[in-house]
């Protein structure tokens, strides 16, 4: 009995100088992995980096004057030019990525600290010009005009529209709303 059953295993494996070896190519692609393609959005203008700017840009100039540390004009379009180096600039480059019209700013991975950003708007002008606010989220489709917010006893007054988003509406509902609305921007 235990020399049939030491036949049948001989038979079931066979000795393991005639087993079939694995080749060693197939244990590298296992246990390597390819190098991160890179993202296409990406224009190639932009420096490399966490923030990149894509092909969908409209040169609208939004991200520039708002985070002119980190946001140039290269060959018609924005890109990147330098990653922050600061939380403060950060901040600035994350409002540009909320506020670019066409959504064509981005960050390599996502953003915990884009929620805290998101509620910084409406923005502050300065301390000379209270009541006066930048509303951020632009438009496509009044080409990336700026939207304010003027807080006014006799009602208050928008200018131009920013992009809709809950988060930004119910801030402005905060400040009382809007009475007017004050139009330099219309798509036709
Ligand atoms: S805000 Fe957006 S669309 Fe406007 S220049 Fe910057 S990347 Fe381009």
């Amino acid at each position: 009995m235990a020399l049939s059953l030491r036949a049948a295993a001989s038979l079931a494996a066979p000795p393991a100088h005639l087993r079939p070896r694995r080749r060693a190519t197939s244990m590298v692609r296992a246990t390597v992995s390819p190098p991160p393609a890179l993202d296409s959005r990406r224009r190639p203008q932009n420096v490399s980096g966490e923030f990149f700017v894509d092909h969908r840009c409209i040169d609208c100039a939004t991200c520039r004057w708002m985070a002119p540390e980190v946001f140039k004009r290269v060959d018609d379009q924005s890109a990147v030019a330098a990653q922050p180096t600061s939380e403060e600039i950060r901040t600035k480059a994350l409002q540009a990525l909320l506020s670019c019209p066409t959504g064509s700013i981005h960050t390599d991975k996502p953003t915990e600290d884009i929620l805290q950003v998101q509620n910084t708007f409406p923005l502050p002008i300065n301390d000379d010009l209270p009541g006066v606010y930048l509303c951020g989220y632009h438009s496509e489709n009044s080409y990336g005009a700026t939207s304010y917010l003027i807080v006014h006893p006799e009602g208050n007054i928008m200018v131009d529209s920013p992009r809709y988003t809950p988060k930004l509406a119910n801030q402005l509902e905060k400040l009382g709303g809007a009475r007017y609305m004050f139009l330099t921007h219309m798509y036709v």
